[in-house]
């Protein structure tokens, strides 16, 4: 008999979220080889997600915008945003998590055996044996690359620090600016308080999960021009993934988060989508237990469920989009502009919060704001065929739905008439 039903490796976000959302119904075993509640991380999310998770008391700092600057535009996106305290994120899953009888276990995931009754785990702590493992390993994930599972991969890359800085030297803005390099390289703040920001640069990078230490250079390098009196508290660094696997479990086994590539093409951010996906996913995880459906393809379809079809393919077109906008002369000037066409209504792109509707419109403002022309030399060939694709499919449900409007038109004219 196994002794747990679920092991998830990696206390991340991912891992712990997870842990806390299982561990009232089944039994739950956590393996972590770094010290627990440890991320060099930094999060900014929104206060109602954060609210509706419990995790008010994380907050670390909160406005009501987040800013985007090009070199000839600024894009101010309204919403209720935080920056979170990181540390204690996790600190309060894994206060949660034991509270609900989940057992966490310091060790290194070593490599894992799948039988016809259940899983062996090797880790440097010993063996374990469950009937399922989640591998939320994140970015590098072991289990993805020893089964070469990864189709596409592409990596937003960052290097920082969370710094002290005077009081009133930095705006207090969560802001994203071009640093003007030909790197296309930019510079991230998230305020943490009055006097602490974590600051850090960051680079799209294609076809890679990123090198983060390859970046460290360009970061003391600006630290020391733009913030020659910042005072360094805690270092920040990581790949933020996209991407696409062959498929999302293997027997018994599957994967969640970063390791599950939780932003295909670059969807709604990590930890955000994170908070999103986690009680669709515990969900269809304790239905796969309590029936026994414990193969790959049960479990890659949990996994395919947890997710927003519609916002993936958006998401996608976004994507080969920003491949033009990094070419382009004014770098990023065609995205920024096409966050201001949409106004108030950008913010759902930051989310991932998008209804059919909300995403034809924002298609058609894409192609208004950038180029038509510029946009197909730069687009990679293999992705021109799918956005023409999608445009077509939305050209059709504008045109279903404006037949849509005129019949019902009509048929109110009717009734109208037949009354008096
Ligand atoms: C600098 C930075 C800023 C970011 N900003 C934001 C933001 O503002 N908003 C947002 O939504 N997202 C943001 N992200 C993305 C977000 O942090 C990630 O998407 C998220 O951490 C992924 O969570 P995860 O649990 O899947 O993976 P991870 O956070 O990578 O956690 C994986 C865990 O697995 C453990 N592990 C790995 N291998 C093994 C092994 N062999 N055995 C045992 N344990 C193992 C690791 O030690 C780690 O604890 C940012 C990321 C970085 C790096």
């Amino acid at each position: 008999m196994a002794a747990y039903d679920v092991i998830i490796v990696g206390a991340g976000p991912a891992g712990l979220s997870l842990a806390v959302e299982l561990a009232e119904h089944v039994r739950v075993l956590v393996l972590e080889r770094a010290p627990f509640g440890h991320t060099a991380a930094t999060w900014y999310s929104y206060g109602d997600r954060v609210r509706d998770h419990g995790l008010d008391d994380a907050v670390a700092f909160r406005t009501d915008r987040l800013v985007f600057v090009s070199p000839n535009h600024k894009h101010e996106m309204f919403d209720d945003c935080v920056v979170l305290d990181h540390g204690k994120v996790l600190d309060i899953w894994l206060e949660r998590a034991r509270a609900r009888g989940a057992e966490l276990v310091h060790g290194e995931y070593l490599g894992h055996d799948v039988d016809a009754s259940g899983v062996t785990v090797r880790s440097s702590a010993g063996e374990h044996r469950g009937r399922l493992l989640v591998d939320c390993t994140g970015p590098f994930s072991p289990i993805v690359a020893a089964h070469d599972l990864i189709v596409r991969k592409d990596a937003w890359v960052l290097a920082g620090a969370r710094v002290r800085l005077p009081a009133g030297e930095v705006p207090l803005e969560i802001g994203y600016y071009p640093l003007g390099d030909d790197a296309n390289t930019y510079l991230g703040i998230h305020p943490f308080n009055d006097t602490e920001r974590n600051v850090y640069v960051f680079q799209g990078q294609s076809d890679t999960l990123g090198d983060p230490a390859a970046l460290q250079p360009l970061f003391d390098a600006t630290l020391a021009e733009r913030f020659p009196t910042a005072e360094l508290v805690a270092p920040i660094s990581g790949s933020i993934v996209s991407g696409v696997l062959r498929k999302y479990a293997l027997e018994r086994v599957v994967f969640f988060g970063a390791a599950g590539m939780m932003n295909p093409e670059a969807i709604g951010m990590g930890f955000n989508e994170i908070l999103r996906q986690v009680r669709g996913f515990a969900a269809g995880l304790r239905g796969a237990l309590a029936d026994e459906r414990l193969g790959a393809a049960a479990l890659h379809r949990v996994a395919m469920a947890a997710r927003d079809r519609e916002a993936m393919y958006f998401q996608r077109i976004i994507g080969a989009f920003s491949l033009h906008f990094v070419k382009s002369e004014a770098k990023w000037d065609g995205g920024v502009k096409w966050l201001n066409s949409l106004g108030a209504e950008s913010r759902n792109w930051m989310r991932n919060e998008m209804s059919l509707d909300w995403i034809r419109r924002a298609t058609l403002n894409l192609h208004k704001a950038v180029p038509i022309r510029e946009t197909v030399q730069n687009i990679p060939p293999r992705e021109l065929a799918f956005i023409g694709g999608q445009l077509a499919r939305f050209v059709a449900i504008t045109a279903v739905g404006e037949a849509r409007r005129r019949f019902e038109d009509v048929r109110r004219r009717l009734a109208l008439r037949k009354r008096a």
